[in-house]
């Protein structure tokens, strides 16, 4: 059963459907992005199943009814789907979808589904059409998005979806493993997607400039929602040490350095809709939800500190240039 599959190769996303599916809130749309073979298109088809199939169990479709073949072999009469993987998918295609789309439906579960695999290679009026159509879903229809090249895809059309986040199956991979190992879950949902070999995970963890930087994140952070200056004063106060003793300015960077891609992941997760089951961490994301965080912004100083950070030997300057970036992140002071 592929429903196994992905619950064991990319977790986070079996979750978030499941959990979304338990409590009927499937989004209208959904854009499915991540490196090609991380299982899109086979997670694309089990979510087509799982709103038509009539014997399903718990959430997920059974994958072996008829009707559940039937969109497996791609042969369901509701369900289209439309390749831009080996060419560019034309508006004409659109017509024909819409035009299917505002016909009843023609099985007896009354759902339609469209899935567009490699949807950025799609021309411009193509793209416009189908975001016309988006804009006003009716019920009863769930379109799928896939790309691997999510800068490509057209940004109205990103923000109108809900955004599934496939992670490389070595990723997928190491973030089971490391909970197999017992890490707790916040540092087998960061260390997997920083880690680039099985073993690194466990160094990572285990070094106390990870763990340091993860507290400074969480503490920061907590800082940041609330009032920016107390966040400001605590960054710059500790200066990214490992501990208040410590003068050592390598270890130093390398806490900055974890701090920011600690950094990365969050903004990831927020624009992903994930949580990792840990409650500092949900919480932040919880926060960040509420008060409309700039997260444009706030990646975009990440990133340029990320870069200034290989260049520059001044880590103070450094943290105070992130943080004058970062001053006008918050939308509702
Ligand atoms: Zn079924």
């Amino acid at each position: 059963m592929f429903r196994e599959t992905l619950q064991s190769q990319q977790p986070v996303v079996f979750r978030t459907l499941t959990n979304a599916m338990k409590r009927g809130q499937l989004s209208h749309c959904y854009l499915f992005t991540g490196p090609k073979g991380s299982l899109q298109q086979e997670t694309a088809i089990l979510l087509a199943q799982s709103v038509i199939c009539s014997e399903k169990k718990e959430e997920w479709a059974c994958e072996q009814c008829i009707e559940c073949m039937q969109v497996y072999n791609r042969e369901y009469a509701d369900l289209i789907f439309i390749d831009g993987s080996r060419e560019t998918i034309k508006i004409e295609q659109i017509n024909k979808l819409q035009q299917q789309f505002s016909q009843t439906a023609l099985s007896k579960a009354g759902f339609k589904v469209f899935i567009i695999n490699d949807c950025e290679n799609m021309t411009g009026k193509a793209s416009n059409s189908l975001l016309k159509f988006i804009e006003e879903p009716s019920s009863n229809t769930l379109g799928i998005f896939i790309t691997s090249q999510v800068n490509r895809v057209l940004p109205t059309i990103v923000s109108r979806c809900q955004q599934i986040s496939f992670r490389p199956l070595s990723a997928a991979a190491f973030h089971s493993e490391a909970l197999e190992k017992g890490m707790d879950a916040i540092d087998a949902h960061l260390v997997s997607a920083m880690a680039h070999t099985s073993g690194e995970m466990e160094e990572i963890r285990n070094s106390d400039s990870y763990q340091a930087a993860v507290r400074y994140f969480i503490e920061f952070m907590n800082y940041y929602f609330d009032d920016f200056r107390t966040a400001m004063l605590y960054l710059q106060d500790n200066g990214f040490k490992v501990n208040a003793r410590s003068k050592d300015n390598k270890k130093s960077r390398e806490v900055c350095g974890y701090f920011l891609q600690t950094a990365t992941i969050f903004v990831n997760d927020y624009h992903s809709h994930v949580r990792c089951d840990d409650q500092s961490w949900d919480s932040l994301l919880e926060k960040a939800e509420n008060r409309k965080f700039d997260s444009r912004l706030f990646l975009e100083a990440v990133s340029q500190t990320r870069d200034a950070l290989i260049r520059s030997a001044n880590l103070a300057l450094l943290t105070d240039q992130m943080l004058y970036k970062l001053s006008g992140g918050i939308n509702d002071k």
